[in-house]
Parts: C-alpha cells; structure tokens; sequence
C-alpha cells in the first residue's frame, strides 16, 4: 500500500472527512484490521485565509508548496492538497515536488465524464466559482459546461462557507438557502451539482437534493485510495 499525503486545516473540519472517509475506504476494500498509511500536514488557516483575502496566491503557493516538500521527505508517494479553493496554487505545489499531487478537479472532472454529465453546477468559494483555475479545467479538460449561480447567490454560498462550515457550523436556514440554490441551477440545465468546496457535504446530502451532488470531497479520497491501492 502507498502512503497518502494529505495538506489539510482548510479547513479542519473537512480534514476531518478525509482522515475519516480514506481509512474507512481503505477498510472496506482490504478488511481486517486494515488502515490507511497517511502522512498529514495541517496548517494555521488563519494564515491561509488572510492570503486569500489579500489575494496574494504566489505567498499561499509558497507556503503549500512547502508543506508538498516536507510530506514528500516524509515519505509520501502521492499529495492531496484537501481543499478545492488552495487548488488555485496547484501549479506551484506540483512544481516542486517530484510525487503526483492528486488534482481535486480532476478526479471531478473524470467524474462527470464517466457520469455522462456535460453540463453541471458549481458550488464552492467565490474564487473557485470565478476564477478559472477549477472551471476551466475541468470544461477544458473534460469538456464538460460549468454552471455557477448568480452573482448574488455566489455570494451567499460564499459566505456562508467563511462564516458557518469552516467554522463547523451547520445549520438548516443555510441549507434550506443551498438547496433554493441548487434548485436554480436545475431549472437552467445542470443535470448535476458539483459540491466545490470539501465542506459543504457536511452541510446537504444526496437525500436532501432531488439532482445528483457530486461531493468532491468523497471523489478525492476514493481516487487518493485507488493509487495507494494500485
Ligand atoms: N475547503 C474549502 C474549499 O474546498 C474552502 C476553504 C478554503 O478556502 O480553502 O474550497
């Protein structure tokens, strides 16, 4: 089995589900007493954040593609970077690492593709819903047409992210707020929903939403399983 390298604390309470849902998959494949090999970064997502709201992508580079290095040294044989958002400095990561680095968009991307989707909704942080970095990938790559709501409603499904889920709090007014949401993109021609930000499974659910969700947070860790177990 390899060992998977994990960037997480963006934020922790989806670190969480990927210590959580790697382990178990890793069980449910091999049985026994059988866990996942996992060597895990968490960084101080304050730091992270204010990067963010400054804009100054080449300094958050800088500092994940540290935490790439460090995990490599360590002895990992692959790096999940465990946010959609951080995916921004994807590049800078891979550049100085020599083990793959598992692109959350990717693995999204191949997703819709198997699924036969080709177009789908896009929920996430405002950067990842306007920025290019994450749709542009995945319609170049994948050929498959991006939806984001509106700009008002990007920013309720921003905010909420920042205020309540990164904070692990849950709550049903904001989900009743996604699920409107995800309702609007329906009646505009998603045929799927891409839940972009690896916190928002902890908030809605497949139950809740009468079109398919894609959690990127679940598809991430199965991909970061099958390598290990290839
Ligand atoms: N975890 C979130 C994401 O998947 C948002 C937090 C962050 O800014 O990294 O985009």
């Amino acid at each position: 089995m390899k060992t998977i390298g994990l960037i997480g604390g963006m934020s922790w309470e989806s670190t969480r589900s990927y210590y959580e849902s790697i382990n178990r998959l890793v069980n449910q494949r091999l049985g026994g007493f059988h866990s996942a090999k996992i060597i895990m970064i968490s960084v101080d997502f304050a730091e992270i954040e204010w990067l963010q709201q400054r804009g100054d992508w080449q300094k958050a580079g800088e500092l994940l593609a540290e935490c790439g290095q460090k995990l490599e040294f360590a002895g990992a044989d692959v790096v999940l970077i465990c946010t959609n958002t951080m995916h921004r400095v994807a590049d800078q990561v891979q550049q100085r690492i020599s083990i793959p680095l598992l692109h959350i968009a990717d693995v999204t991307g191949a997703y819709l593709q198997k699924s036969g989707y080709t177009k789908s909704g896009l929920l996430g942080t405002r950067f990842t819903m306007e920025q290019d970095f994450y749709k542009q990938h995945i319609i170049e790559k994948y050929a498959i047409a991006m939806l984001i709501p509106p700009r008002e409603d990007r920013q309720v499904v921003h905010d909420i992210i920042y205020q309540e889920l990164v904070k692990g709090e849950f709550n049903s007014r904001s989900k009743d707020q996604y699920l409107k949401i995800i309702a609007t993109l329906a009646e505009n021609g998603a045929q799927s929903v891409v839940l972009g930000c690896t916190e928002i499974g902890l908030l809605i659910q497949q139950q809740d939403s009468p079109l398919p969700l894609l959690d990127t947070t679940e598809l991430h860790c199965q991909a970061a399983v099958e390598f290990a177990l290839m």
